[in-house]
């Protein structure tokens, strides 16, 4: 049994506004570039850069989601994505966990990291000091477009922004825009 698993941390989550436990497994979802390179061993990575302004700060607000909120937000994409063909591209770096389609080298896409949100071992008696920890496992990575179809359909969590326009150039990109699926 886990130390204070049953306080409330300062964070909520942001689709439902229930305040997040600390030990409890939660969801952290970010607008990043998607990028592939080397890892020097003969094998490749992919990193993520975070989009920030002049200021050095976040252009699109980082926000957590309970691991149960997050799945239905997924799942709520899947659900409008699926009356579309995905966009299949040549030299995709890695593929969007929703619709499947191709992801390209630089490309704005949702991840969402599992994240656990703990006392801080600091200064654990400061109830606003808080760590957090990351399992090493692999987001969820979202294409554009349904990074757009999230935003705008299902919950809105920024502005209209550059990942509307990368949903509008994958669009473009696949030559002929994206169609209802036959049938
Ligand atoms: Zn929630
Ligand atoms: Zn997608």
């Amino acid at each position: 049994m886990v130390e204070a698993v049953d306080h409330r941390c300062s964070q909520i989550c942001a689709a439902c506004g229930d305040s997040l436990l600390y030990g409890q497994s939660n969801y952290l979802l970010q607008i990043v570039h998607v990028k592939m390179s080397a890892d020097g061993q003969g094998g490749f990575n992919l990193n993520f850069e975070s989009v920030v302004d002049a200021n050095e700060d976040y252009v699109y607000f980082p926000y957590y989601l309970e691991e149960i909120c997050w799945k239905k937000e997924r799942e709520a994409i899947q659900e409008l994505m699926s009356e579309y063909e995905s966009y299949i591209f040549r030299n995709p770096i890695c593929a969007c966990t929703t619709c499947g389609g191709s992801i390209t080298q630089g490309e704005l896409v949702g991840i969402a990291h599992v994240c656990i949100i703990k006392v801080s071992e600091r200064d654990p008696d400061n109830e606003n000091a808080e760590d957090l920890y990351m399992p090493p496992q692999n987001p969820d990575i979202l294409c554009a477009c349904c990074m757009q179809e999230l935003n705008v359909n299902v919950t809105t969590y920024w502005e209209e922004g550059d990942f509307i326009d990368d949903a509008q150039k994958r669009e473009a990109w696949s030559m002929g825009g994206r169609s209802a699926a036959a049938g």
